[in-house]
């Protein structure tokens, strides 16, 4: 590392970045190319001699940008939002500079104590339950992804089942979710080895808005602990990735604290959320919750990526997750008197997680952050407003956070044609490269989803996004 190659390279590249989010809005919000397309713009292999920097940012603009799907352009309303900000990217760089590998305490202290100080202050800040704060037997860690967060609880909870029944239940232990559950918990029972058939989804309708019902989850426990299996892990969600359901916490966590049952929530996205005041309540019962998970790179201004999962006995997860190599052994953590986040996490190595979510909550503030989550909120209201008022739409799930549900109504009473309809229009408006948006299915519904996050998004570009659905829903209509 040369630092003054890095100054000059570093301002030339910043230049570059700035330039990308100063013309971010005139490139195609989707990606138009089609498959391969990049491997006949791209020699077949690495160069000899070194390009230079020129070379490299020049081939970034005309190859490889065309290719990317502009998550932070303002008018990419698909999925949830993956935020960037100043103060996320300037962490980041500060993380890449300093490219430290903080798995033990001792392999950098500042990066292990950082995040459980920065982790504490936004638990304060959530109003979660002091049992998460790392200055009891809880505390926070940052995970890569809300996939990581459930596979090492899920990890955690069933090696603490198993010390009490013996490893050979396994294929008793049974887990709870709904259909309206990500399937990162799906994928983590696999990984941790949880017999498919012992996997509960659990049906959900309209007519709780696509929450949980304890009662079915109650039901569903006798029945599975009469017939001798072993009820040992819920996923509730607040938000979930169709609709933003929120299940019901404090009713859910009573269930699960009365069966000895781990219970995990899934905030990824509408966690963030509820560091407003008046949003709060969507978490209300969390205390019941063992674990608790929200993505910071969602909807809080900071770089992907940043899951933030926090426990409240971190001794479960370090049971299920430490090795203590001879090449590793150190007097601090053999004295056990700090942290060693790499017995919290899959992987040994871990950059500078923090800094990026310290630079997020220093630069904002707290009071900035709920005002940039309550703009997300009126927006969404503001398209929510513009979709009721014209009569060839509908609502199909109630809004409440920046997620709009809605659908175009087809002339044909015919279920399919309807959802061919959706289909078609979701395609004709994202191929004009104006807007993006995604869907989802509901009561067999193909339902198109509108979610507002983008940190450059304005009023502006939501009343053009709804220009551009009439638009395409009035050509697709004149064609029926
Ligand atoms: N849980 C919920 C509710 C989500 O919406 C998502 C993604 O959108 C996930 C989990 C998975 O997130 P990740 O990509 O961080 O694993």
């Amino acid at each position: 590392m040369n630092a003054e190659q890095l100054r000059e390279c570093g301002h030339r590249m910043v230049d570059f970045i700035a330039d990308y989010y100063k013309d971010i809005e005139n490139f195609p919000v989707l990606s138009q190319v089609q498959p391969g397309y990049l491997r006949q713009l791209l020699p077949g292999s690495a160069p000899v001699h070194p390009d230079t920097l020129e070379d490299v940012l020049d081939d970034m603009q005309r190859k490889i940008l065309p290719g990317v799907t502009h998550w932070q352009s303002p008018n990419f309303f698909a999925y949830y939002p993956s935020n960037s900000s100043v103060a996320g990217f300037l962490g980041e760089m500060l993380s890449a500079g300093i490219n430290m590998v903080g798995f033990s305490w001792i392999t950098s202290p500042a990066a292990t104590e950082l995040e459980m100080i920065v982790l504490d202050w936004l638990a304060k800040a959530l109003n979660l339950p002091d049992d998460f704060l790392s200055t009891g037997r809880g505390g926070g860690v940052i995970q890569g992804t809300a996939s990581e967060a459930v596979l090492v609880v899920l990890l955690a909870a069933r090696d603490k089942v198993l010390r009490k029944i013996g490893k050979d239940a396994i294929g008793k232990l049974v887990v709870y979710s709904s259909d309206q559950t990500h399937s990162a918990l799906q994928k983590a029972c696999q990984i941790a080895g949880i017999h498919p058939d012992n996997c509960r989804v659990l049906k959900t309708d309209s007519s709780t808005d696509y929450a949980l019902s304890p009662e079915s989850l109650s039901e569903a426990i006798t029945h599975d602990l009469a017939i001798g299996l072993v009820p040992f892990f819920l996923c509730a969600t607040v938000g979930s990735t169709s609709s933003t359901a929120v299940d019901p916490l404090l009713a859910l966590g009573k269930i699960t604290k009365s069966n000895g049952i781990w219970f995990h929530v899934d905030a990824a996205y509408a966690g963030s959320s509820c560091v407003c005041p008046e949003l709060r309540h969507y978490i209300d019962g969390v205390e019941e919750a063992d674990s608790f998970n929200m993505n910071a790179h969602k909807w809080f201004l900071t770089n992907f990526d940043c899951s933030i999962l926090w426990v409240k006995d971190r001794s479960a997860l370090i049971q299920s997750l430490s090795t203590n190599p001879e090449f590793l052994k150190n007097n601090a953590s053999e004295k056990n008197v700090v942290v060693d986040y790499k017995d919290w996490q899959i992987p040994l190595g871990r950059r500078f997680r923090s800094l990026k979510l310290w630079m997020v909550l220093r630069l904002y503030g707290l009071e900035n952050l709920q005002a940039y989550i309550r703009n997300h909120i009126k927006l969404a209201r503001d398209f929510e407003e513009l979709v009721a008022q014209d009569s060839r739409f509908e609502i199909v799930a109630p809004r409440k956070f920046s997620l709009v549900c809605f659908r175009l109504l087809s002339p044909q009473s015919d279920e399919d044609c309807a959802n061919k309809l959706n289909r078609d229009l979701l395609d004709a408006a994202n191929s004009t490269g104006k807007i993006y948006i995604s869907h989802t299915v509901l009561s067999n519904k193909y339902t198109l989803r509108f979610a507002v996050g983008a940190p450059l998004t304005e009023e502006r570009h939501v009343v053009d996004a709804w220009k551009v659905l009439q638009v395409e829903a009035s050509n697709l209509l004149r064609t029926l």
